[in-house]
């Protein structure tokens, strides 16, 4: 008998969407509904001949795009296989046996998968009204504690807080805890936030922010995220990135798509105005719908049953959105948000189940 370690034993495998009906329409994973930039798609094509080599392990064309760009230092950015790679490599890096990790009541669900590979415990922060809350995150906090994520804006629940909530809870929470900040759908919100006052946190030498290309740059498939590190814990992380991690084609479109500013951002309005109107038209229905501020919307129905019952209507129709019992919200389902007349049949199908 060949047996794993005691916590990976222990431990559930992370769950994805269920998307075995190949016909259906996924609401489910919160992908770009428009395609990537065409600048990112020839990029791809030419760099696919120079496969035969390995990739640039430095990342150094896409870090200093993404430095341009945001007006960072190239040398504090590091590229993961998806900011998935990076959450990993940056609990592994921090948080060890008996170490907790304090996340938030409908955080990321990968947070907690990526501390228990780390045999860390986490510990989720209360929210308020489906909002990240400093207060309780502060004091959730103990001597135990060495990492705090906060998604912001939050996934699954679509809701952001202010910088300066951010700025709060880094200068009252201990120094000698990290702080990492997913802005994973952060592009949806930059236009309402200062992107600058959260990336400069990385100053202080104990606090992360995470992006990724996988949302507003339609590059799901590519997995390419990045981080804007302070340079001792850039190094830490780095030793447990897989070297060679991003593959050339990846570096080539990611690099495009970051230097085509113009077409993410229109991206990013086509989908927030259907995203408002989708809201708009599910809210006359009387279902809730927190205000979002990422690519999808949360619905919000009044018990678990209804939440099931149009959660079969939907699939009846081909149409499958992501149900939220993993995050204790049972009486919800996330729809990502996707071109207008998916979005219209979506209204359609919850209006003929709750008429
Ligand atoms: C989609 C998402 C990510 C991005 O994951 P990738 O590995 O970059 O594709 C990270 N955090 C949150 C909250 C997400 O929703």
């Amino acid at each position: 008998m060949i047996s794993p370690v005691a916590h990976v034993g222990e431990m559930a495998s992370y769950e994805l969407a269920a998307l075995q009906d190949l016909e259906a329409i996924s609401l489910a994973q919160n992908e770009s509904a428009f395609p990537m930039s065409p600048a990112a798609v020839t990029a791809g094509r030419s760099a696919l001949e120079q496969s035969t080599l390995y990739p640039d392990p430095d990342w150094s064309s896409l870090r200093q795009s993404i430095a341009n760009n945001h007006k960072l230092d190239p040398s504090g950015i590091l590229c993961g296989a998806g900011s998935m790679e990076l959450i990993g490599c940056i609990i592994r890096a921090y948080a060890g046996p008996g170490d907790t990790v304090v996340g938030t009541e409908y955080g990321y669900a990968f947070v907690a998968t990526a501390a228990n590979q780390a045999c860390a415990i986490h510990i989720k922060a209360k929210e308020g009204n489906l909002t990240v809350s400093v207060d309780e995150i502060l004091s959730t906090i103990d001597k135990t504690t060495k990492i705090v994520f906060v998604c912001n804006p939050g996934n699954p629940t679509g809701t952001l807080i202010p910088n300066e909530d951010i700025l709060r809870l880094r200068s009252t929470m201990p120094d000698n805890v990290l702080l990492v900040i997913d802005q994973a759908y952060a592009e949806f919100a930059d236009h309402h936030q200062h992107p600058q006052e959260v990336f400069q946190l990385a100053a202080r030498g104990d606090t992360v922010v995470l992006r990724t290309f996988s949302k507003a740059y339609g590059l799901a498939g590519t997995r390419v995220g990045w981080g804007y590190f302070p340079s001792n814990i850039l190094l830490e992380a780095r030793k447990l990135l897989n070297p060679n991690n991003v593959s050339i084609t990846s570096q080539a479109m990611a690099t495009a798509a970051m230097d085509d500013q113009e077409h993410m951002a229109s991206v990013v309005t086509k989908t927030t105005t259907i995203r408002d109107k989708f809201t708009h038209a599910i809210r006359n229905l009387g279902v809730h719908v927190p205000t979002s501020h990422t690519n999808f919307a949360l619905l919000q129905f009044d018990s678990p049953q209804t939440a099931q019952r149009i959660d079969e209507a939907l699939k009846r129709n081909k149409l499958i959105l992501r149900s939220m019992g993993g995050y204790g919200l049972s009486n919800c389902l996330r729809a990502t948000i996707c071109k207008q007349p998916t979005m219209d049949r979506v209204v359609a199908v919850i209006k003929g189940e709750l008429q």
